[in-house]
């Protein structure tokens, strides 16, 4: 069976805070800024537990990693494990490390074994997989299902933790049947899981038993990436058919039927008809963009207008990942918070993670009257990673300026550091000047924020598909 697949888990989050918080403040979820309504539950939950406690600088950071010493403190706090510190079975959690006492708890429970070298690699960010085993030992899952995900096959030795924790209703994957054990975990999906873990009440709908047999038996032919914004789905292969709902793009779907120049959907919970025209193929081969969001730290980059360059570029590059996650192309971070990878560091992030691409998000600054995005590669002769620096910029630059509704500078050949010493095809986006008023007002708003994030992953998939 083809498990119902609701929307991406995002937003969120909580575990920064039971790190450090030497002073225990308690705020509740409500005042805590960044968590969506739709989390509000889960989240207060977990505070009022004192699972989750203090939030020092009042954000969730729910995009966040999870460590893998941040994961098992949460866990043993919900288990209500003693967190004393103490000496630990593993030589590389000390005794002074604030997560020993519920490491070596969690141990003595049985909830976990670290890896088979001895060690339990505590700074290490856990990945899906290793979250679907910690999980489902901890809350002692013992009932499997019949469960399928595309990327988990029965001989994967995650295979019987992540049934367990799709038949307990704790996960329901990824949008078109992924379960991404690869991925790292975001403090959001964590904290979800926990809450779902430690009360039925928040678990993921089963619904999907109810459906009618016919259903049932569709399989998915393919996932495509929608490619149009407002995309009309109907009842029935053709413009005449009512209109059931619409889709935007970068959102994906799963495609069960054809009919002609139709295709029968489903996307979250819309189901019908759209247009095969505007559906674009997911990219299928094993990719990593890097995403190189610019400046950080004591580096703001940029500043007018009320816009400082750094967070801009951040929160684009953020919300791209997500875009670009959704098509299936994996991305590595060359920072995910406010500080300042050094320009050679950045390549090397992107390098030692196995990146094929290298993506560095930028805002541009000038006179008042300059306007428009731009995108830079750079070229010296012919190479296959210079003409695949010039496809990138290409894509990316195509689908921005339109994003934007701004003017287009171009592609340009500059011999900018990250595009420059790079051994990755790589660019660097302009998303537009923060010193045009018009060009800012834009960048200021959450809108065409998701309309840049939306064009650098659509020119990413527009890119892999080129190469495939
Ligand atoms: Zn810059």
């Amino acid at each position: 069976m083809f498990k119902k697949v609701s929307s991406l888990i995002i937003g969120v989050c909580l575990l920064s805070v039971i790190l450090g918080s030497t002073y225990d403040i308690k705020v509740f979820a409500s005042s805590v800024e960044g968590i969506p309504t739709e989390y509000e539950s889960e989240i207060t939950y977990l505070t009022d537990q004192s699972i989750i406690k203090g939030f020092p600088d009042g954000n969730f950071h729910g995009k966040d990693e999870v460590t893998r010493e941040q994961a098992a403190t949460m866990v043993g706090r919900a288990l209500g494990l003693d967190g004393k510190e103490r000496d630990t079975k593993f030589p590389d959690v000390s005794e002074e490390s604030f997560a020993s006492g519920f490491i070596q708890s969690a141990v003595e429970a049985g909830v976990i074994k670290g890896y088979p070298d001895g060690t339990y690699q505590p700074k290490s960010i856990m990945t899906r997989g290793e979250m679907a085993y910690l999980i489902s030992n901890a809350f002692k899952l013992k009932e499997t299902g019949d469960v399928s995900y595309h990327d988990v096959d029965e001989e994967s030795a995650v295979y019987q933790p992540v049934n367990l924790l799709t038949t307990a209703g704790i996960t329901e994957g990824t949008p078109g049947g992924y379960f991404m054990p690869e991925k790292t975990i975001t403090r959001t999906e964590f904290s979800l899981f926990v809450a779902r873990g430690l009360n039925s009440d928040f678990k993921v709908s089963q619904e999907e038993e109810e459906e009618g047999p016919e259903e049932e038996k569709l399989e998915v032919l393919s996932e495509k990436v929608v490619d149009a914004d407002f995309l009309n789905v109907r009842q029935g292969p053709g413009t005449k058919h009512k209109v059931v709902g619409k889709l935007m793009t970068g959102e994906t779907v799963s495609v069960y039927k054809e009919e002609g120049d139709w295709r029968y959907i489903q996307a979250g919970n819309v189901k019908g008809y759209v247009h095969s025209y505007y559906l674009l193929d997911k990219p299928e081969g094993d990719w990593k963009i890097a995403i190189d969001p610019g400046h950080g730290g004591n580096d703001p980059g940029a500043s007018a207008n009320g816009l400082i360059e750094k967070n801009v570029v951040l929160d684009v590059s953020l919300k791209a990942r997500e875009y670009i996650e959704n098509a299936g192309v994996n991305v590595v971070m060359t920072r995910q918070t406010d500080w300042y990878p050094s320009l050679d560091g950045r390549v090397a992030i992107a390098t030692k993670n196995d990146a094929d691409a290298f993506v560095s998000v930028h805002a541009n600054a000038f006179v008042s009257s300059a306007t428009g995005v731009e995108t830079f590669y750079y070229a010296a002769g012919l190479s296959d990673r210079e003409y695949a620096s010039v496809k990138l910029a290409t894509f990316i630059n195509e689908r921005l300026y339109k994003e934007m509704d701004m003017g287009n500078r171009g592609v340009k050949n500059v011999g900018y550091r990250v595009v420059k010493h790079n051994p990755l095809p790589a660019v660097l986006t302009e998303i537009g000047f923060l010193t045009n008023d018009e060009d800012s007002s834009k960048l200021k708003t959450d809108k065409y924020r998701e309309a840049a994030a939306r064009a650098i992953a659509m020119g990413i998939v527009d890119y892999y598909n080129w190469k495939e």
